[in-house]
């Protein structure tokens, strides 16, 4: 996980992107009106925090991040800087919901937003990164799809076309699906309900309604992503499960994995959310990565790095009360930028070597009678070979060993 959250911030870096901090809570309001009330995440999955009735507030725990980093450009005036403002944050979200395999109450994303380009271009370099994220943290097989969900233009007659098309189909869907027929038809097109699948399968396809502009921000998209090479498959059926989203919507899977719950990553633009929550009308894109999935993913690809872990010394000694001797050699090695550790139980020499083995440490540094004379043992506990060194050496003596400890 740290190393995706490493790789996240050191490619936002290099795009451009600077790193911003955003509350783990917010007002309930922010997400409400960001995310759109009758959408999964706010209505079954906002983690709220119970009220205090004294001051009336309602606050939640943050789902996703777009809604607060758009909430804090709008609060703290960043419509004046240069456009478009380019922000990252990595760090953990929130979704009350029953836990399962890849599904998370506390998730970790990798975000990155670009707040004032319309487009399209800005589309394709965003996705690029995306792609690019995956690729570099060993992830070569993926399926990115991507679809343009309109804009307030060609969306009403979409979304009437979509209403007439499930009403002729009431009759199958689910309780919870046509209670929010009317609301939000685009919610039932990536709903989880089994039994919306085969329904979905003959659904009208937004791609067929587009506005001329969207269609044309559309081709744009898709010949910005031709020019920098990158492979993806359109998808008519995706919509995102969040209202702010305008125009491009993409998704990344493993390839071969089906089902939302095996999305690795998503984003799109959302021309619509400063607006929404407060500022001028400002165009924004960004897209959020979830790392947990990310690493699960690798682990099924059998591509999961074990961490490099640096060889390991530890101190022990004869005289099994000189826990001073052995903390300050330690210490000493710790200065000097090696990993060491110190036995500082008070037990017989024969059984802190025992320790030091079980643990898998590289070397055993043991103080002994030769201390008088500035000397220490060296054992190396996987070659199973042993000198006697300068204790003014030492440190010399364990970079080389390590060294080819690391590279033999
Ligand atoms: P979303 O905005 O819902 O598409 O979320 C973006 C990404 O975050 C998804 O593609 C997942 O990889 C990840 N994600 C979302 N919800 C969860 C969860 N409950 N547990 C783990 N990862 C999640």
């Amino acid at each position: 996980m740290a190393r995706l959250e490493r790789l996240g911030a050191e490619l936002a870096a290099r795009y451009g992107y600077r790193p911003i901090e955003t509350p783990m809570f917010e007002q309930t309001a922010v997400f409400e009106r960001g995310i759109g009330e009758v959408t999964d995440v706010v209505e079954k999955e906002l983690f709220r925090i119970a009220p205090r009735s004294e001051d009336g507030e309602s606050w939640a725990l943050r789902p996703e991040p777009t809604a607060g980093i758009v909430r804090a450009y709008v609060q703290h005036g960043m419509q004046t800087w240069p456009q478009p403002v380019k922000l990252t944050m990595t760090g953990p979200m929130f979704r009350y919901d029953r836990p399962q395999a890849g599904r998370y109450r506390q998730f970790s994303q990798f975000d990155v937003e670009a707040i004032g380009d319309a487009g399209p271009a800005i589309d394709a370099e965003i996705i690029e990164l995306a792609a690019r994220f995956y690729r570099d943290a060993g992830l070569a097989a993926i399926d990115l799809q991507l679809n343009s969900i309109g804009d307030a233009t060609c969306r009403p007659a979409y979304l009437e076309g979509l209403r007439a098309y499930y009403r002729s189909k009431i009759d199958g869907l689910p309780s919870v699906e046509r209670a929010r027929l009317e609301r939000s038809p685009l919610r039932l097109l990536d709903s989880k309900e089994p039994a919306m699948e085969a329904v979905n399968a003959d659904a009208p396809r937004i791609t067929d309604f587009l506005c001329t502009a969207c269609a044309a921000h559309f081709a744009g998209v898709r010949a910005h992503l031709d020019a920098v090479g990158v492979p993806y498959r359109l998808e008519p059926r995706l919509v995102r499960g969040l209202d702010y989203y305008t125009r491009t919507a993409f998704e990344v899977y493993p390839r071969g994995a089906a089902g939302q719950q095996s999305a690795i990553g998503g984003g799109g633009r959302y021309d619509g959310l400063v607006e929404l929550l407060g500022g001028r009308p400002t165009p924004g894109i960004g897209f959020g990565l979830g790392l947990d999935r990310t690493l699960l993913a690798l682990e099924a690809a059998g591509a999961a790095e074990t961490p490099e872990m640096h060889a390991l010394a530890v101190v022990v000694g004869a005289d099994p009360a000189a826990t001073a001797d052995r903390l300050r050699v330690a210490t000493e090695l710790r200065a000097s930028g090696l990993a060491a550790r110190a036995d500082l139980a008070n037990r017989k020499l024969g059984r802190q070597l025992e320790a030091a083995a079980k643990e898998g440490a590289h070397f055993a540094v043991i103080l002994g009678d030769e201390l008088a004379d500035g000397q220490v043992q060296l054992r190396d506990l996987q070659a199973g070979t042993q000198q006697v060194v300068p204790a003014a050496d030492l440190v010399r003596h364990l970079t080389r060993a390590g060294d080819s400890h690391r590279h033999g």
